[in-house]
């Protein structure tokens, strides 16, 4: 709301306003005067309308400034303007950061001296403000420092290092699917999720040590005298708030957090190759499975160079029409009489020199160039294909493929995945489309949207990975899904943790109250299935017990023709 104020008739500000009517109109800087005593300031137009200012003459200018002043230049604002009011000094010169209208903090530059009036009394405090354009040090969106000072902050401290022999380490962080946050809401919304994190991680850093924020979503800090221990306890702490799901303007994102850390001088002499080295320990975490710190080393570096030829070769296998690439396949029995029920689809791939490779080395890989749209496909019309020829001798059989949350964009799958059940004639209920916890990034809305296509088609879907992700009980509640598989991680510790085991109890409980079945991922042991069968109750199992993953012929061979062999391991 504008405000209109007069000035009163005793105020030098009556006096002056000739004057500063013609300055403000010729004058590149901003300008302001102050009156004191009558704690009313007059502004030049141009500073109203950048700082969306409620009018040109201001009751208790002090007050409102401070509150667009960056919480980090506060404290020297106010020591600064306080000196002048108690008359400690007749001029101030002062470099802070300035939250504008379009919200972007700005570096300004404001100097102001007290003039006094004809009688020696100090009557009015004026001066201006000006941007610091080229030497600005702060990043606009999170008002933090940006990049530019993080370089020069980085050579002074190799310089210390060179004149005290006193190291450190240099950690970039970078948000994890940042990208997911901004296509799902809108930039603006995205710089608001930045400018939050930013603030998260300040408040956890030890004191002393800046946080910098670089290009896109990625922050850094240099933190003098570190080991790896106070890098993994920071990353730790941080990991505390960012691993549980957030809500901004009534808006929920998952924002989890990658790291990469180098040390200097051990791994680079110069700017240049430890933000280089920090940035390839980076990108090695979050092709790893993000939400994780990486320390650079010369075996990541080698590992970096292998994952970008990688990429080419993935490239090129997909040309070639995904010939080196080969499913494998994994049972799921009933959980109570352990026949067969399905089988997992999982993904392998062949390099140029022949040699297997896991999914975890390559998914990411596949995810990140967006391959996995062509592969994905490739992987479905396989597996349909097989569990078509297996229901000759398995009527039943059901299929479960992985697909990723890439795959679920892409406008083109539903229908893809609707005509390769009709050329193959299979019916829908044989095939389970299985989507990681963790996939399932923020957009649970459309994640259902794309779960209700399927669903209505007879598709079932289920919940991958269950209780690796962040907020499980939230998915359970605000998804549809048919089937829930539990992840190894908890079936690992039942046998020595109760909690565990109670956990799977009540989550199969939970899930058979809402009609959703349950299978269990990773039973190895047979004490681990005989407690599960006992007091969990689920519906099926998949484990290396029964049988680990297998090329078809082996699968057949195995399972199929000699269904026996699910059954005589355990008893
Ligand atoms: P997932 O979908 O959770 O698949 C189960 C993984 O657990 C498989 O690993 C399987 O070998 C492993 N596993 C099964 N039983 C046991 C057990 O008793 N003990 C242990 N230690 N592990 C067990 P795999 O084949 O390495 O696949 C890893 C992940 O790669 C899959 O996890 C899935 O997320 C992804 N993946 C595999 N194939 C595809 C695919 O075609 N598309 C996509 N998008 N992702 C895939
Ligand atoms: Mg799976
Ligand atoms: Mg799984």
């Amino acid at each position: 709301m504008k405000q209109h104020i007069k000035i009163p008739p005793e105020s030098m500000l009556g006096k002056g306003k000739f004057l500063f009517d013609i300055l403000k109109e010729t004058c590149e800087e901003y300008l302001f005067a102050y009156d004191a005593k009558a704690n009313i300031t007059m502004l030049s137009p141009k500073l109203v309308q950048e700082f969306d200012l409620p009018g040109d003459i201001l009751p208790d200018i002090i007050k409102s400034w401070s509150q667009l002043i960056h919480p980090d230049d506060v404290a020297n604002y106010v020591t600064s303007t306080r000196e002048i009011l108690e008359h400690k000094t007749d001029e101030y010169k002062l470099e802070y950061r300035i939250k504008n209208r379009q919200h972007e903090y700005v570096w300004m530059h404001c100097h102001g001296k007290v003039i006094c009036d004809s009688s020696g009394e100090r009557a009015l405090f004026v001066g201006t403000l000006s941007r610091l354009v080229r030497r600005s040090r702060a990043d606009i969106v999170t008002g933090l420092l940006n990049k530019y000072q993080f370089e020069i902050d980085v050579k002074a401290a190799l310089d210390n290092f060179r004149s005290t022999g006193e190291g450190g380490s240099l950690v970039i962080f970078g948000v994890d699917n940042f990208k997911i946050i901004n296509e799902t809401y809108n930039r603006f919304f995205g710089d608001l999720v930045l400018n939050r994190i930013g603030r998260k991680i300040e408040n956890i850093l030890p004191a002393g040590v800046k946080l910098y924020k670089l290009d896109g979503d990625e922050f850094a800090i240099i933190y003098s005298k570190a080991i790896n221990v106070d890098v993994v306890d920071l990353f730790q702490s941080l990991q505390r708030y960012t691993n549980s799901q957030h809500e901004l303007d009534k808006r929920k994102y998952l924002c989890t957090i990658s790291a990469g850390t180098v040390f200097f001088p051990k791994d680079g002499k110069n700017y240049l190759s430890l933000h280089k080295h920090a940035e390839v320990a980076l990108e090695l975490a979050k092709q790893s499975g993000k939400n994780k710190l990486c320390f650079f080393s010369k075996e990541t570096y080698n590992r970096w160079v292998k994952s970008i030829s990688l990429r080419d070769e993935l490239k090129v296998s997909v040309e070639n029409g995904c010939k080196e690439f080969e499913l494998f396949f994994q049972p799921q029995v009933d959980a109570v009489d352990r026949t067969l029920k399905g089988a997992e689809a999982l993904l392998r791939w062949h390099n140029s020199r022949g040699k297997m490779v896991a999914p975890m080395n390559f998914i990411p890989l596949l995810e990140e160039t967006k391959l996995i749209i062509p592969v994905g496909k490739w992987v479905f019309e396989e597996a349909v294909k097989v569990c078509k020829e297996w229901q000759e001798l398995v009527p039943d059989i059901t299929m479960s493929i992985n697909v990723s949350y890439e795959q679920l964009k892409d406008v083109t799958f539903k229908e893809f995945v609707q005509d390769c059940m009709a050329r193959y004639n299979i019916a829908a209920k044989s095939i389970t489309l299985e989507l990681t916890e963790s996939c399932i990034v923020s957009d649970w809305e459309f994640v259902n949207r794309e779960f209700d296509f399927f669903r209505k088609q007879g598709v079932n879907i289920a919940m991958d990975d269950f209780g690796t992700g962040y907020s499980s009980l939230s998915y359970l509640k605000n998804l549809s899904t048919d089937i829930v598989k539990i992840d190894r991680e908890f079936v690992k510790k039942i046998l020595q943790n109760d909690f565990d085991k109670m956990l799977i109890e009540y989550t199969v409980k939970l899930c058979h109250s809402v009609g959703m079945t349950v299978c269990i991922e990773g039973v190895e042991e047979k004490e681990e299935y005989q407690l599960l069968l006992d007091q969990c109750k689920a519906d099926t199992i998949q484990g290396y017990l029964f049988g680990r993953p297998a090329p078809k012929a082996d699968f057949v061979r195995k399972f199929i023709i000699d269904q026996e062999n699910l059954k005589v391991k355990v008893i």
